[in-house]
């Protein structure tokens, strides 16, 4: 069998030298071409005689060898620039690598938290060594855009259903009226004087003050204990009396309270009633500031635009200016219906006292907790009678 081979590229070379010398290119071109035009293939190995003209490869054939050898190293070049590549923005192992080395699929880089451990042994010249080691772990702490008071979060009550004997005392003014006062500012003034014998009376008896915070949050989950005699102190409108004759009896006392105001009224600052300023003392000293409305007006028989634009509204003054957003609400005059209570819980408002007299607050009724009203006119026996009683 003859094998035949094409000449080595290198060869053709030199021999395309070499007959460019001899014969034209032409002529040897026809050389290699047979009757039908098809390229020859050149004969190699014994049979070829030394005397034989040298065969220069056909053109053809050139083209295509060229074609093939350029071909692969292209495809070569290509390969390798994929395959020693990254793999990946995360791995930056050649693909090749990676492919051949990575049976499963690129794994999620999870960053561990940072331990620092300091160790530093102690060599005492006794016979004892001590080795300290301290592991410090540094927590990352993701600061919050304003340093504002996260408001406390409703509770999710549970499935009991709960009710308590609380009295919740409501106070208007803390001073003595004008002269001129007609019956209902008479009735709604109690004196400094006899509000510091029912605080002390309330002391003496045992009684301990609690928030309608603490109040909601023992409906709803049974939280916190309440104490054996819990009651509640709650003053209407927010008259400036209540800074000037009550504040400094509650925190002499170490009471909390519940001021409901008008924060139209006070952004008016009109005189009478409390200021901002006054107000962020109180609430700095741990009373509650809720609202009672924009101005004294009625909340029934109001449609949903009219009770949103007024429970809304004092809510996100008192958040401006005091830093917390408010959770109760004192119905002007004590006056609402059904649609009041539904938009006071869509704005957010956890309950709402009432002017309803007693004592009995549910669970089942948060917007309608009830108060006792205490006179100008009692004496520390009807006091203590009415909130013993009750
Ligand atoms: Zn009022």
């Amino acid at each position: 069998m003859i094998r035949l081979r094409y000449a080595p590229l290198a060869m053709t070379k030199k021999r395309s030298v070499r007959s460019t010398s001899n014969v034209s290119p032409q002529s040897a071109e026809v050389d290699l071409l047979d009757s039908e035009g098809k390229t020859q293939p050149v004969e190699t190995g014994t049979k070829q005689s030394k005397a034989a003209p040298r065969k220069r490869m056909p053109r053809g054939l050139r083209i295509l060898v060229w074609g093939v050898v350029l071909g692969t190293l292209l495809t070569c070049a290509s390969f390798g620039l994929v395959a020693f590549s990254p793999a990946s923005s995360i791995d930056q192992r050649p693909y090749l690598i990676a492919a051949l080395f990575t049976a499963t699929p690129t794994e999620t880089l999870t960053p561990s938290p940072t331990l620092t451990a300091t160790a530093s042994p102690t060599i005492s010249d006794t016979a004892t060594s001590t080795i300290t080691s301290t592991i410090t772990f540094t927590p990352t702490v993701t600061p919050t855009e304003t340093p504002t008071n996260t408001p406390t979060p409703l509770p999710t009550p549970d499935s009991r259903d709960r009710d308590f004997y609380i009295p919740i005392l409501m106070y208007h003014y803390i001073s003595v009226p004008p002269a001129d006062a007609d019956i209902y500012r008479n009735d709604l003034s109690v004196m400094p004087e006899n509000f510091r014998q029912q605080m002390e009376w309330l002391q003496a008896n045992g009684y301990e003050t609690i928030s309608l915070y603490d109040l909601i949050y023992a409906l709803n989950i049974g939280w916190p204990h309440l104490p054996d005699k819990p009651i509640i102190l709650t003053f209407d409108d927010g008259y400036q009396d209540n800074y000037d004759n009550a504040f400094p009896i509650l925190k002499e006392l170490g009471f909390t309270g519940t001021f409901f105001i008008l924060t139209d009224v006070t952004d008016r600052s009109e005189p009478g009633y409390m200021t901002w300023p006054m107000l962020k003392e109180m609430s700095e000293a741990g009373l509650s500031i809720e609202v009672h409305g924009r101005e004294h007006l009625e909340m029934v028989n109001r449609d949903e635009s009219w009770l949103t634009y007024h429970l809304r509204g004092p809510a996100q003054t008192i958040q401006a200016n005091l830093g917390y957003e408010p959770r109760f609400l004192a119905y002007p005059s004590g006056k609402y219906d059904n649609l009041t209570i539904s938009v006071a819980q869509e704005e957010g408002y956890w309950g709402a006292v009432t002017t309803k007299n007693g004592t009995h607050q549910t669970k089942a009724q948060p917007y309608e907790l009830e108060r006792l009203r205490i006179r100008g006119d009692w004496s520390i026996d009807t006091f203590a009678a009415v909130v013993t009683d009750s």
